[in-house]
């Protein structure tokens, strides 16, 4: 069939499938991740010509080459990078491209090499002990774009990311104060948590922006509303996409922020959840549960460590005419929490042999596969399709049966 360079998805064959049915023709032994350039193009140019700001990818969610250079030729020209390879990657790809290291926990030699070595100006941070590292790394630069970070609630999303990083409301006042006078521009970041359901995660968020530049009474230039734009998937159909980008804009629009203020977004999911599928195999049926070729230490985490549920559809010729039926997944390797509770809805007649797409998997799927156990990915191949659902249409669309969208 196809070859590729790596797992994170370089496909090397200019050729286009039109169906997954095509390539489980061909019954591919290992999982098989299909890649929707078409589908991270609209994501991007919807955020480019969309959002009220601008738009930073956030790496981490998916760092395969193809990819960035999508992205890139999308419209996309910032980067949130959160580690020195994260760094390195994006420069040697995209030469001209703003890097921000947002990450408000650094290595100091991660801080020199991006700054001296990648031209990176931009930096988060969350304490003093941060601004005082950065402040040596770089030898006191005078050019550095300084985004603080404040701890926001995660209660409108379905990941939190309220725990570990973000200041105090009781100590933004000092950092603010002591970052504004290290820094030639000075910002404001937070994250809701991720797939954040509602635009009041936002609204509410930027509420203590306000609050903590009133304490401070400082000059603020930038305002990163971070990530957290959320994807389809079932049970969890959010409001527009729009919706978020208009409370967020008259958010900023009221803050006592200088004249010339930026807005920026650090989107990860939103622009390459519907990027990637996987087509798995399965492998054995007992009972309701399904042993599949691909799991918690492939492109599954999230399904099996934050219940998370993707979208699944059999893949066989002639199709199934049985009723659906909820099903768990185990993965391959031999491990006992190897487990996808799922449900999945799947033909009650499922068995060994048949093959499975599993949707949406663009997002924190791909990017976090590792070689437990000798499972690795298969090949990536590029498809003309459409992905199960997408948020970037005239109205969300769902690929999946309805019988396959389990709603909460
Ligand atoms: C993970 C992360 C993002 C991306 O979040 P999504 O929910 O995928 O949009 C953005 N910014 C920072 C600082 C992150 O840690």
């Amino acid at each position: 069939m196809h070859k590729h360079d790596s797992a994170l998805g370089v496909a090397t064959t200019p050729v286009k499938i039109d169906t997954a049915l095509e390539i489980a023709r061909g019954r591919p032994v290992q999982p098989v991740t299909l890649v929707r350039p078409h589908a991270a193009r609209a994501a991007a140019r919807f955020f480019v010509e969309k959002f009220p700001g601008r738009s930073l990818y956030a790496v981490k969610a998916n760092p395969s080459p193809d990819l960035i250079r999508i992205l890139w030729d999308s419209g996309i020209t910032h980067y949130d990078v959160a580690s020195i390879a994260e760094v390195r990657l994006v420069a040697g790809l995209l030469p001209e491209a703003t890097l921000c290291f947002m990450h408000p926990v650094k290595a100091e030699e991660a801080i020199a090499e991006a700054y001296f070595q990648h031209n990176v100006r931009t930096f988060s941070l969350d304490s003093i002990e941060e601004l005082e590292k950065i402040v040596r790394a770089t030898k006191g630069a005078e050019d550095l774009t300084l985004c603080v970070r404040l701890r926001v609630s995660s209660d409108h999303s379905k990941l939190s990311l309220a725990s570990k990083f973000g200041v105090e409301a009781s100590e933004s006042k000092e950092l603010l104060f002591r970052a504004r006078q290290a820094a030639d521009a000075l910002g404001i970041c937070f994250h809701v948590g991720s797939q954040a359901m509602s635009p009041q995660a936002y609204v509410q968020a930027m509420g203590r922006v306000r609050q903590a530049i009133v304490e401070a009474a400082v000059t603020v230039d930038v305002i990163d509303v971070g990530g957290g734009f959320p994807s389809i998937y079932p049970g969890m159909v959010p409001p527009p996409l729009e919706a978020f980008f208009d409370a967020i804009h008259d958010a900023f629009e009221s803050l006592p922020v200088s004249y010339s203020a930026e807005l920026w977004a650090e989107p990860g999911r939103a622009l390459c959840a519907e990027y990637a599928s996987l087509l798995v195999r399965v492998e054995r049926r007992r009972g309701d549960e399904l042993y599949i070729n691909d799991g918690a230490y492939g492109a599954l985490f999230d399904a099996a460590h934050v219940d998370w549920r993707f979208p699944v559809e059999l893949v066989r010729d002639g199709g199934s005419s049985a009723k659906t039926l909820p099903f768990s997944f185990y993965g391959p390797t031999c491990d006992d929490m190897d487990r996808m509770a799922g449900p999945f809805h799947l033909p009650a007649d499922t068995q060994a042999g048949d093959f499975i797409e599993i949707g949406m998997l663009g997002a924190y799927g791909c990017a976090m596969r590792t070689g437990f156990n000798g499972f690795t990915a298969g090949e990536v191949v590029e498809m003309s399709d459409q992905p199960m659902a997408s948020a970037y249409g005239e109205v969300p669309v769902e690929r999946v049966r309805p019988s396959n969208v389990v709603t909460l």
